[in-house]
């Protein structure tokens, strides 16, 4: 079923602002005034909204985080960027272990599981997910997906 993914994300947002800490903003950038999109909501709802959650919860009060959402050459991308706590070097290879946790994020809550089904998720979804980050400066999540429902079936073809 075909739905409009900059509606589906205008609706996450929202749902988030209430567990925003003080002065947090989340900001979606986009250029398109609508998205057509096939791909599982469930699957896309859980990935968008463990991706906010954790800028959110590793941003302190009054940092801006950005949700940018853009297509390209078949592909649709979601770009979760805060100006948090930031992820040290010698973590940035684990993250996506489960129950990992980074040295800096053991004053805030979580068991380390989150990162770890987003990634599932998109692989699911023949996706790709990858990040940068700087200690104290930031950390920024990408995921890509097909949106070629042909490539998806010759995917799960063979
Ligand atoms: P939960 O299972 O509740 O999500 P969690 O947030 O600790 O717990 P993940 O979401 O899997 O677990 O993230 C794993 C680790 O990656 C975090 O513990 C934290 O160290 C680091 N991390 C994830 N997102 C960010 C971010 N936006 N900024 C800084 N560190 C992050
Ligand atoms: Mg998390």
């Amino acid at each position: 079923i075909l739905f409009d993914f900059v509606e589906f994300i205008e609706v996450l947002v929202e749902e988030v602002q209430g567990v925003k800490k003080n002065g947090q903003t989340i900001d979606v950038i986009n250029s398109r005034s609508r998205i057509e999109v096939g791909l599982d909501t469930k699957l896309l709802r859980h990935i968008v909204h463990n991706l906010l959650s954790n800028a959110i919860k590793y941003s302190e009060e009054h940092k801006p985080i950005t949700l940018k959402i853009d297509t390209k050459d078949d592909k649709l991308f979601i770009e979760v960027a805060d100006r948090g706590i930031g992820i040290p070097a010698e973590d940035q290879d684990y993250l996506f272990q489960r129950f990992y946790r980074a040295k800096n994020a053991t004053n805030f809550q979580g068991t380390g599981l989150g990162l770890n089904i987003v990634r599932q998720y998109t692989l699911l979804m023949n996706g790709t997910i990858s990040f940068r980050s700087q200690l104290g400066q930031g950390t920024t999540f990408i995921v890509e997906l097909p949106l070629n429902l042909l490539t998806n079936e010759k995917n799960t073809a063979y």
